[in-house]
């Protein structure tokens, strides 16, 4: 099969590129580089056994020459281009905001055009901030202000749902959306916020690890190849077009105990230093106190499991970031 992956150079990406290609796949990717990175394709463009079938364009979503080239020429798209990360949001919000709804419209737009089956990935911020668990796809959803930039993140890709939504209703587009909770492993950067790979680097140098107000908000953390397996599994079922699908973790963490286990994993002496929300982002930002899945949907559909748990999810990221020289200090 020829598959387009938009955001392929990122992170998550970058290790459905490497699924799709040993599963025998063409891949095709757009990434505008802007949080992913060329070095997490390297070991891909230097495998005799994959590297003819993988195809690269550098460039953003938003031109529609290359996109409309690709789509036409591919049976599926993955669409995972997308402004991603807290810190990343907050200081870069108009680009973001374009990105992820400009973006996912035209993306939709031409699937529409060559009637081309497509996921879009979503994210579990679309929830909001809700203090019960586990949150289910057909729960309200509750925003704080626009005064507060985080949630035009969860805005904007909440109307890249509904645009899909429509489409499918509209038009019969098989348009499939999977609402990505915490997703962690080898290769993800702490440079744009995300905890895990934060925390390591940080235990590693023996740094402060900087915990963010209290530490009793809690997630769930989900190993990337699980999430990146259900992902090729959802593109591949019938009934997945029209549908709404969590896909995360099970097992509850404060961000407290996700320090000092990382300390513990690591043999660091590092100190756990508290941050004040407003030292961290300033004084317009709200922390999301609770995110836990309910998973019964999509493991209904296609027997999902997260199997992996957090101690080994940290083993992988603590063995990347030791082997790898290349990851990039948290700011
Ligand atoms: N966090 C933290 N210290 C950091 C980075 C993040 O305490 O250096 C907290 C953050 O406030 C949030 C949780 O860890 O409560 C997860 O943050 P992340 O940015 O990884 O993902 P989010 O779930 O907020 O999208």
């Amino acid at each position: 099969m020829r598959i387009l992956i938009t955001g392929g150079a990122g992170f998550i990406g970058s290790h459905l590129t490497e699924a799709c290609l040993h599963r025998g796949d063409e891949v095709y990717i757009i990434d505008d580089l802007s949080t992913g990175s060329m070095a997490n394709l390297a070991s891909l463009q230097s495998d005799p056994a994959v590297k003819d079938r993988l195809f690269v364009t550098v460039d953003s979503i938003l031109n529609t020459e290359p996109i409309l080239e690709l789509i036409g020429t591919c049976d599926v798209v993955f669409h995972l281009a997308a402004a991603v990360g807290v810190r990343y949001i907050l200081e870069n919000p108009l680009e973001s905001i374009q990105t992820n709804i400009q973006g996912t419209e035209k993306i939709l737009r031409l699937c529409n055009k060559f009637k081309k089956r497509v996921l879009i990935a979503s994210t579990s911020e679309v929830y909001g901030k809700h203090l019960h668990a586990p949150l289910v796809e057909t729960d309200n959803i509750i925003y704080g202000p626009s005064s507060k930039f985080r949630w035009s993140y969860a805005a904007a890709k909440l109307m890249d749902e509904f645009t899909a939504l429509a489409y499918h209703r509209t038009n019969g587009l098989p348009a499939i959306i999977a609402r990505l909770f915490n997703t962690v492993g080898p290769r993800q950067t702490g440079t744009y916020g995300m905890v895990i790979p934060r925390f390591v680097s940080q235990a590693l140098a023996n740094q402060p690890i900087s915990v963010y107000g209290d530490g009793k908000q809690t997630r769930t953390f989900t190993y990337v190849n699980d999430v990146v397996h259900a992902l090729m599994a959802l593109m591949d079922h019938p009934d997945a077009p029209g549908e709404v699908f969590n896909i995360g973790g099970t097992e509850e963490v404060s961000i407290l105990t996700l320090a000092e286990k990382i300390k513990t994993q690591t043999h660091s002496g590092s100190p756990i230093e508290f941050i004040p929300y407003t030292r961290a982002f300033g004084k317009d930002f709200e922390d999301m106190q609770r995110r836990v899945p309910g998973i019964d949907k999509i493991r209904s559909l296609i027997g999902f499991e997260p199997v992996t748990g957090l101690e080994r999810i940290l083993e992988s990221v603590i063995e990347d970031q030791k082997n790898n020289t290349m990851v990039p200090k948290t700011p």
